[in-house]
């Protein structure tokens, strides 16, 4: 069994980087709970832990420790990144780095790219820097900046569900390569999903529009009709 220890960067009190009505510390959720869903479901002889897996504060010592205790096999930390400019995905390995985490890097950061090019998003390139996840980290360990929250461009593109799908697609098969993990037999790529049953990339959004009264909380997967989308457009425009 291999262990996959995914780290959605920030939490709680440490919000990451907020612009354009996004915040990084809820995209690192959005992402990394996709991430333990699809690879579990997907391919066999995997175990994904996450450092977190609700909005809570961690210290980086703490997550790193954690890391290293349950003996993972590689780890994720993902990020999304701010400082303006033209946008786009880079990835980080420590400096003095081993030649797995390079590897890792490699095949990661490939997948991601192939993932996500068809959205236009910019190659930063494989990047090394001094990094507490990727240096303190036993384990091969890369660090994702998956676009800018502070770039109009970048924001608008996070903002929409099949690039979300597309970051989770690219996490997925590049750590799958990485461990040569086999995908489970029989499985569809696209199983009929359970209308009943939350995304985990929309548990957030789904549980604050609940608590907003804008939708009753049930059936979250079901379509929506025109005469439901008027009542819901209603629900907004009372509430401003
Ligand atoms: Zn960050």
């Amino acid at each position: 069994m291999k262990i996959v220890w995914i780290d959605p960067g920030h939490g709680g009190k440490d919000p990451g980087a907020v612009a354009n009505s996004l915040r990084e510390k809820d995209i690192a959720l959005i992402v990394s709970l996709g991430v333990k869903q699809r690879l579990e479901a997907e391919y066999e002889g995997v175990q994904v832990h996450l450092s977190r897996s609700t909005d809570v504060f961690l210290e980086l010592k703490e997550r790193t420790e954690a890391a290293n205790k349950a003996g993972a096999d590689l780890l994720v930390s993902i990020h999304c990144n701010a400082g303006g400019g033209a946008g786009g995905f880079e990835s980080f390995r420590y400096t003095g780095v081993s030649a797995a985490s390079r590897s890792l890097q490699n095949v990661l950061h490939t997948e991601i790219m192939a993932a996500i090019k068809t959205f236009g998003v910019i190659d930063r390139g494989q990047k090394a820097a001094n990094l507490h996840m990727c240096r303190e980290s036993k384990m091969p360990a890369v660090l994702t900046e998956n676009l800018f929250i502070d770039v109009a461009s970048d924001a608008a593109k996070l903002k929409r569900q099949e690039v979300i799908e597309a970051l989770i697609a690219g996490h997925v098969s590049g750590i799958a390569k990485y461990l040569g993990l086999k995908r489970k037999e029989g499985k569809p790529m696209t199983k009929e999903r359970d209308i009943n049953v939350v995304s985990s990339w929309a548990a957030p959004a789904w549980e604050a529009a609940t608590k907003n009264g804008y939708f009753d909380g049930t059936r979250p997967g079901a379509p929506i009709t025109r005469e439901e989308a008027a009542v819901l457009i209603m629900r907004l425009e009372n509430k401003k």
